[in-house]
C-alpha cells in the first residue's frame, strides 16, 4: 500500500508512524471570520411590511454556512444567497435528531444602527449544546463574528421600528450519511435570519392561561432539557394541542412526584409573591439540569438583583407551594420569559381539573410590565447598556 503523505512526513521526521493517527493535513479545529467567503445574491427579494410579519416565515437574502468533517476539520465560512440545502437521506440529523439551534435577536436602536442583545450568552449555550450532541467544537467568538458579518450584509432587513426586530437562528446539524447511531463525522453549522414583528400587537400585553398536567414531562434529570436540542421540542407540539383543546394557551411543564413547576411552553417561568417567611420574593426554578438556561431569565435575575427592591431566589417551587400561596393571597404575579416575548404574563392555570386564577395584571402595571419596559429600553438603545453589541 502506498504510504500516505503523513506517513512519508513522519518517516522524514523519524517519528513512529503510529502517530499518523494525528492528522498532519491542515485540519482546522476552528473556523475564522476573517476567512469568510461572500457570494452576494443577484436577485434581492422585496422587503416585507414589518406590520404584517408572521414569526419564522420570512427570511433575508443571505445565509451563513460552515461545513465540518473529521478529516479536514472546519472549512471556510460562507455567506451565500439564501437557498435550500441538499442532504443525503440517511443523515443523523434527520434520523436521530443530531441537531441543535439557538434563538437570538438584533434590534434597530435609537441611533438607527443594529445591535445584538448579549449574543455571547447564546454562543456559549450553543457550544454546550454542540458538545452534548457530540457535534464538533468551534470558536464561539469567531462564530459570533461570522453572524455579525451576515447581519451586516443583510442589515437593511432589520426593521426600522422600535417594536419589530431581526430574529437570528443559528443551527447545527449532523450530516453523517449513515444509519449507525454513532458520532457524526460530517456536520453543517448554518445561520438563517429574518425580520419578526412585535410579539404584542399595539397596546396588548394580554395574560395567557397554562395547562399543568403532570402526565407529560418536558425534560428529566440526566436528560438534555438544559440544551437547545431540536429533539426537545418536536414532541411538545402534541401536548400543546392538548392544552389548546382544554382552552389553554400553553403548557406549564411539571416534574417529579411533587409536581415541581419547571417551564412554560418554551419560556422560563417566574413567580413574584410574598413567601412563607413574609418576604417579597421573585422566584424561578434553579438550573438543575431540567431547565433551559435562558438569556432572558439570566437578564431578569440580573436586573432584579441590581434594583435590590425584593429578594431574588433560584429555588424549586411546586404546584402545592403555588396553590397555598394563592389561597393565602400571597401570589402577586406569574410570568414566562424568553427571547420571543421578553415576558408573558399568566393569569390562569388549569391543574387537576381545577382552574386557578393568578392575579397577574389584575391591578394594572406590575413587575412583569416593568421588566418588559426595562429590557426593551435596553434592547432598542433607549437605556445605554453594555449588554448590547453593535454588528
Ligand atoms: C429558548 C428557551 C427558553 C428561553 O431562552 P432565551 O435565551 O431567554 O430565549 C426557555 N425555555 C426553553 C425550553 C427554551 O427552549
Amino acid at each position: 500500500m502506498a504510504a500516505t503523505m503523513s506517513q512519508v512526513f513522519c518517516k522524514q521526521l523519524g517519528v513512529a508512524s503510529r502517530w499518523t493517527i494525528l492528522p498532519l493535513r491542515s485540519m482546522s479545529t476552528a473556523f475564522k471570520a476573517s476567512d469568510i467567503q461572500i457570494e452576494l445574491t443577484k436577485r434581492p427579494k422585496e422587503k416585507p411590511d414589518p406590520g404584517k410579519l408572521i414569526f419564522g416565515k420570512t427570511f433575508t437574502d443571505h445565509m451563513l454556512t460552515v461545513e465540518w468533517n473529521n478529516e479536514k476539520g472546519w472549512a471556510k465560512p460562507c455567506i451565500k444567497p439564501f437557498q435550500n440545502l441538499s442532504l443525503h437521506p440517511a443523515i443523523s440529523a434527520l434520523h436521530y435528531s443530531v441537531q441543535l439551534f439557538e434563538g437570538m435577536k438584533a434590534f434597530r436602536c435609537v441611533d438607527k444602527k443594529v445591535h445584538l442583545f448579549r449574543p455571547m450568552k447564546n454562543m456559549e449555550r450553543m457550544h454546550r449544546s454542540a458538545l452534548r450532541a457530540s457535534l464538533p467544537s468551534f470558536d464561539k467568538a469567531e462564530l459570533l463574528d461570522c453572524i455579525r458579518k451576515l447581519i451586516e450584509v443583510d442589515q437593511e432587513w432589520v426593521p426600522y421600528s422600535d417594536t419589530a426586530s431581526l430574529y437570528i437562528r443559528p443551527t447545527f446539524i449532523g450530516t453523517e450519511p449513515s444509519l449507525g447511531v454513532a458520532k457524526s463525522n460530517h456536520a453543517l453549522l448554518y445561520c438563517i435570519i429574518g425580520p419578526v414583528g412585535p410579539y404584542f400587537p399595539s397596546g396588548g400585553f394580554t395574560p395567557i392561561s397554562l395547562l399543568a398536567d403532570p402526565k407529560f414531562v418536558r425534560a428529566w434529570m440526566g436528560g438534555v432539557g438544559d440544551s437547545k436540542l431540536g429533539g426537545n421540542y418536536g414532541p411538545t407540539i402534541y401536548v400543546q394541542s392538548i392544552a389548546a383543546d382544554q382552552g389553554c394557551h400553553q403548557v406549564l411543564w411539571l416534574y417529579g412526584e411533587d409536581h415541581q413547576i419547571t417551564e412554560a411552553g418554551t419560556m422560563n417561568i417566574f413567580v413574584y409573591w410574598t413567601n412563607e417567611q413574609g418576604e417579597e420574593e421573585l422566584v424561578t426554578p434553579p438550573l438543575n439540569g431540567i431547565i433551559l438556561p435562558g438569556v432572558t431569565r439570566h437578564s431578569l435575575l440580573d436586573l432584579a438583583r441590581q434594583w435590590g427592591k425584593f429578594k431574588v431566589a433560584e429555588k424549586t417551587i411546586t404546584m402545592s407551594d403555588l396553590i397555598k400561596g394563592l389561597e393565602e393571597k400571597r401570589v402577586k404575579e406569574v410570568f414566562g420569559a424568553g427571547t420571543a416575548c421578553v415576558v408573558l404574563p399568566v393569569n390562569r392555570i388549569l391543574y387537576q381539573q381545577k382552574s386557578y386564577h393568578i392575579p397577574t395584571m389584575d391591578n394594572g402595571p406590575d413587575l412583569a410590565k416593568r421588566f418588559l419596559k426595562e429590557l426593551t429600553d435596553i434592547q432598542y438603545g433607549r437605556t445605554p447598556s453594555d449588554w448590547m453589541l453593535s454588528i
